[in-house]
Order: structure tokens, then C-alpha cells, then sequence
């Protein structure tokens, strides 16, 4: 691995993937900083450092070593997989390569599956655009999942958002084993994950110390 980078070959690296990113990663909506100057924002530091070590295993601990000299304001800890979610190809835990030249592939199939729901008309459709899996756990239909037994998976009209109708667009397909565990209790995304409590019943199970955080926090909001 090349020595650090200095300011300069940072910011001509930055400049440089926001070329590469307009070319072949704006079609498909990777998101980038808007940011002149790579230091103005944490991401366009972890960009330009990735892409200065063009195509080599870059430790995260460098990253945050690049953001510690030139950024002393943020976290000692930079968590760079997080470009992930903004669809660009990172590969690796800890240690990241990028390739700058296609989003990720979890990027696609999101885009893919979206568009794929929007288009749904019925509940097939919007089966077909998980193609034919629980959208929580990702067991297929009409088979035994070994977690689950012997019964066939069968997929059902989960609630994304169990506080408002049962349309297709608030629907996954879940499993009647995620369905019948999650009840009413969560709202998901349309990746079938958990991202809110929808009801107390989560609450009430709770450990003492989660109830009180949760009850300091409401106070806190709430008076
Ligand atoms: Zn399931």
C-alpha cells in the first residue's frame, strides 16, 4: 500500500471519482456529497481515500486515520461501509475495495424490486417481485423450510405499515410464520425488515431497563 495520501492527491482523487460517478453511477441513482472540497463532508473523504488506493483492500482504520488529520472534528471510528447504502460497490468488512464503476449489487436488486412493486396489480405480481420469498425471512413458497418444519410456505399480505389499510402498496409477502410471530407488533420496509414498533406488545416484552429508556425518552418528547 502507497503512503497516505496528501490533501492534494486526496482532492484530485475526489475529483475524479465524482467524474467516474456521473458517468456510470448516476443512471442509476448511487448518491454522491454535493461538495466542492472532499473535507466539506465524511463520505467525499472516504471516497477520494478509497479511490486514491484505486482498486486495493483499503483498511477502514486508514480511512478514519485520513479523516483524524484532515477532519479532527469527526469520530475517531468511520463506519465506511455505510456508502453501501447509498449503492456503491464496496466490497469487504473492515478492509474495502471499491469499484467505482458499477453500484452494488443489493443497489440493483432494491431499484429492480422497487420498480417491480410499483408496477404490482395484484398480490402475484408483488409476489413475483420478491421473486416468490418471504420478504422478512426468504423462505420460498409452496416448499418446507427447514426452520419451520414440515409445512409448505405459504406467503401472505404482510403490513408494512400495520396502522394504516392493507393496500398492495403498504404489503410483502411474508411467510405465515413471519406474519403469525410479527403480528401487528412491527412496521417494515419494503425489504421486509423490522424498522418501527407498531404496538405496545414489543414494549411490554421488554427487558425493566429498555422500558425505561423508552419511558425517559417519551418524557423527555412528551413532557
Ligand atoms: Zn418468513
Amino acid at each position: 500500500m502507497k503512503d497516505l495520501p496528501s490533501p492534494n492527491e486526496l482532492q484530485a482523487a475526489w475529483e475524479e471519482i465524482q467524474e467516474i460517478h456521473t458517468e456510470y453511477l448516476l443512471p442509476h441513482g448511487v448518491r454522491i456529497p454535493n461538495v466542492v472540497h472532499y473535507t466539506e463532508n465524511a463520505k467525499a473523504i472516504w471516497l477520494a481515500a478509497l479511490h486514491y488506493f484505486d482498486g486495493q483492500v483499503v483498511d477502514k482504520n486508514t480511512v478514519s486515520t485520513i479523516c483524524q488529520r484532515d477532519r479532527p472534528d469527526l469520530q475517531h471510528d468511520q463506519q465506511v461501509r455505510h456508502l453501501k447504502r447509498d449503492g456503491w460497490n464496496l466490497i469487504g468488512r473492515g478492509k474495502h475495495k471499491l469499484d467505482p464503476y458499477k453500484p452494488s449489487t443489493e443497489w440493483i436488486n432494491d431499484k429492480v424490486r422497487r420498480e417491480n412493486r410499483l408496477n404490482a396489480n395484484d398480490f402475484n405480481d408483488l409476489k413475483a417481485a420478491y421473486g416468490n420469498r418471504c420478504a422478512t425471512c426468504g423462505a420460498r413458497e409452496g416448499r418446507p423450510d427447514p426452520r419451520y418444519g414440515d409445512d409448505l410456505v405459504e406467503l401472505q399480505r404482510g403490513h408494512m405499515n400495520p396502522e394504516k389499510n392493507l393496500t398492495l402498496q403498504n404489503a410483502i409477502p411474508q411467510c405465515q410464520f413471519c406474519n403469525r410471530a410479527y403480528r401487528g407488533d412491527f412496521a417494515f420496509d419494503d425489504k421486509g425488515r423490522v424498522r418501527a414498533v407498531a404496538d405496545i406488545g414489543p414494549v411490554k416484552r421488554a427487558s425493566d431497563s429498555v422500558k425505561i429508556k423508552i419511558h425517559n425518552w417519551l418524557t423527555e418528547v412528551f413532557g
